[in-house]
């Protein structure tokens, strides 16, 4: 991508791109509205799922949780098979719209008949993240030049503007559907998802030549148009199969077996043709994505257990104010987010002025000693309880703050060091291993959920609290250890990154 000619249809090269001025390349705004409007429709959606499970499809807890794990696993397996076409065949531009097109496919067939119609329109919200949320990632990533130190920032902003659509959607999907109906909800989603699509096309020509196809070559198009038809057909045609393996918990068992192997047996094939300094820093990304599996599955709690928690046992005021207590689980993570992001960025920079700024191994660390806090405070909560089961929701959101910092310890600076470490033809499929870990996050997340569901299904509130607050106790623990031993490797981690940080 190396061009100094401006592409057809476009208004920039990647060299006036990559030397912007300032803090942020303008180019980051687009991409910024898009996962905005895109997050909005996947976390409005996410919110959604387990309740409906339950309160509309009459599952019980258990099952729920086992399956909000499953769907969630498969939209981030499908990340990693997004990045993968994206660099080989449709470029991150193609891959990104076809994802967008097919998750407000999901969208609306959820909203015509969400019973009905629940795991054909999950199947297609499935594949279409897929398509969508790696690549435009990996753009954010292609905004900069190699070493450029204004890349955290960019990330940091993005990851903002993905917890400002997760904040809208998370809060309003779940009110609508708890007051108005269900389908209204998954049409809203439709609705906004479309809006994020139209911000894409409306700005794509200001990114030059990145995400375009890897077969046009210096502005030419090489004429491997049927390679893409066939990834669109291809696609189409392997939902069945997904609806099949979503609703069926032994196929989800056998797919997330087999991916995991299967990938790192496609790594090591493309690791085999990368010399030793080019595999060490594969090595680090791959210590990051693994201490990452078991942040996500603590942390996805909370469209999990957490959600079934905030739904049974907690009031409905934070300071006084008096809130939906599932609205304030889908979307006070966001928040903190969005307010703390930038201060925990000032921070960095102030640290990094005094040369004491943590290394991002050690930042890792600290995000599952903010984890393990956070759920020892999601235990602590049932001290406050009365006798019926209630537990106070300022506690609950207390622990938001505090796993808020954690993500932010691990989350953005993680999507920023794989643009890093990856080579760049490798750029795509690094990207989607990295979410590839976060399906393995979700799919242990909802193991780990349906271990602490009570065993009765008429459980009372009571038994229902001290039974999830009894496992987020011992996962306050394990994420205390994990910590620890990331922190303790931390040097070696950090020999094989060499010269980046
Ligand atoms: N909250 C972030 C997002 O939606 C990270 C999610 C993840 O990687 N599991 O992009």
């Amino acid at each position: 991508m190396e061009e100094t000619t401006i592409p057809q249809g476009q208004d920039h090269t990647l060299n006036s791109i990559q030397n912007f001025e300032g803090q942020y390349p303008k180019q980051l705004w687009s991409l910024f509205f898009s996962e905005m409007w895109e997050r909005f429709c996947f976390y409005g959606m996410r919110g959604m799922l387990t309740l409906f499970m339950v309160q509309q499809l009459m599952m019980d807890e258990k099952t729920a949780n086992l399956q909000y794990g499953a769907t969630q696993a498969f939209v981030y397996a499908f990340t990693f098979i997004g990045g993968l076409f994206a660099d080989k065949i449709l470029g991150f531009r193609k891959s990104l719209f076809w994802g967008g097109l097919l998750m407000i496919a999901g969208s609306c067939i959820l909203a015509i008949d969400p019973k009905q119609f629940f795991f054909v329109g999950i199947s297609f919200t499935i594949v279409g993240t897929g398509f969508f949320k790696p690549n435009i990632s990996t753009m954010v990533g292609s905004l900069y030049k190699e070493g450029d130190s204004r890349r955290d920032a960019g990330f940091s902003l993005f990851y903002s503007g993905i917890n400002i659509g997760a904040l809208l959607g998370g809060y309003l999907c779940i009110t609508v559907a708890k007051n108005y109906s269900w389908n209204l909800a998954f049409g809203f989603a439709a609705i906004v998802m479309s809006i994020s699509l139209l911000t894409f096309l409306y700005t794509k020509r200001h990114l030059g030549p990145i995400g375009l196809s890897p077969f046009i070559k210096n502005g030419q198009d090489t004429g491997k148009k049927w390679y893409d038809i066939l990834v669109y057909i291809g696609t189409l045609a392997v939902i069945p199969a997904i609806m099949s393996m979503v609703s069926t918990p032994e196929y989800t068992d056998l797919f997330m077996y087999i991916v995991g192997p299967a990938t790192l047996l496609y790594l090591g094939y493309e690791m085999s043709k990368l010399t030793w300094k080019e595999n060490k820093k594969i090595i680090a990304a791959m210590v990051f994505i693994l201490y990452s599996i078991l942040f996500w599955a603590f942390f996805e709690q909370s469209g999990g257990s957490l959600s079934l928690f905030a739904a049974n046992n907690l009031d409905n005021t934070v300071l006084g104010l008096q809130l939906d207590p599932n609205g304030v689980n889908n979307s006070s993570n966001s928040l903190f987010v969005i307010v703390f992001a930038p201060l925990l960025g000032l921070v960095w920079v102030w640290l990094d002025k005094r040369r004491k700024e943590p290394n991002t191994v050690i930042k890792f660390g600290l995000g599952f000693i903010f984890l393990s806090l956070a759920f020892y405070t999601f235990y602590t909560n049932r001290f406050f309880a009365n006798s019926e089961g209630i537990a106070s929701l300022d506690i609950f959101t207390l622990a938001y703050l505090i796993i808020t910092f954690g993500e932010l310890c691990l989350s953005p600076i993680g999507l920023s060091i794989m643009t890093k470490l990856a080579p760049k033809h490798l750029a795509g499929v690094m990207m989607g291993l990295w979410f590839l870990a976060s399906a393995y996050g979700q799919y242990v997340a909802g193991i780990l959920g349906a271990g602490m569901a009570s065993e009765s299904p008429d459980a009372s509130k009571l038994e229902k609290l001290i039974s999830y607050t009894d496992g987020y106790k011992q996962l306050g623990i394990y994420a205390l250890i994990s910590g620890l031993t990331l922190i303790l490797i931390s040097p070696w981690v950090k020999k094989m990154m060499q010269e980046i940080k």
